[in-house]
């Protein structure tokens, strides 16, 4: 069994280590879950070549049990966003994000995904997809190295590991709320906003009055 695994504040005498582990439940959960994350098979610019190398035999990603890319969201643990989100694109990556059942992440690859990158300021481009959906890890870069990519992942695992059974939202009474799906019209509309809008319409239909 591998030493991750392994409580040091409960040692085990000398002649039974190799046979026996003592650890906790949190770490045991915790510890299968990060070692066969699979991340949904999804890329929506140059970001995403990056993605791809990483998934290849040179950076061996099966090392962290995270090699089996998904082609649906009901499959996926594990949404990396790589590259330009376009307004265009936002209704669909909320959409298979609520797709995907819990446990699941979220990790915005590159300066677009993290903030708008070089299009920031475009009129067909959001600034950064963490407003929209919740962001676990950014990994910064245009376009990232799949070594940064792979330091992305380690991070994550990491986060997963400070994670515990009772805590976990998905173990809550509570359902999970899905995201309501932005709507693209001549902009896009987030639903959430609504009543923001309606203040600031009504404030300005005033102030025309
Ligand atoms: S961050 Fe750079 S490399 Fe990545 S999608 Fe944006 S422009 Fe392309």
């Amino acid at each position: 069994m591998t030493d991750e695994l392994k409580n040091p504040n409960i040692p085990v005498p000398a002649e039974l280590e190799g046979t026996v582990t003592i650890t906790t439940l949190d770490k045991l959960y915790n510890w299968s879950r990060r070692s066969s994350i699979f991340p949904m098979i999804f890329g929506l610019a140059c970001c995403a070549i990056e993605m791809i190398c990483a998934a290849s035999s040179r950076f061996d990603l099966a090392r962290f049990g995270m090699e089996v890319f998904r082609a649906t969201p009901r499959q996926s643990d594990l949404m990396i966003v790589s590259g330009t989100v376009t307004k265009k694109m936002v209704p669909q990556i909320v959409r298979l994000y609520n797709q995907m059942p819990e446990p699941k992440y979220v990790m915005a690859m590159g300066a677009c995904a993290s903030g708008g990158g070089p299009f920031k300021e475009g009129y067909n481009v959001v600034s950064g997809i963490d407003k929209f959906i919740p962001v676990d890890v950014y990994v910064p870069g245009c376009p990232p190295t799949p070594q940064a990519l792979i330091f992305g992942l380690i991070k994550l695992q990491e986060k997963i590991d400070q994670q515990s059974i009772k805590s976990v939202p998905w173990y809550n009474s509570d359902a999970i709320e899905a995201i309501p799906i932005p709507i693209l019209g001549p902009d896009l509309i987030d639903p959430r906003q609504g009543s923001q809008i309606a203040r600031e319409m009504a404030v300005a239909t005033e102030a025309e009055a």
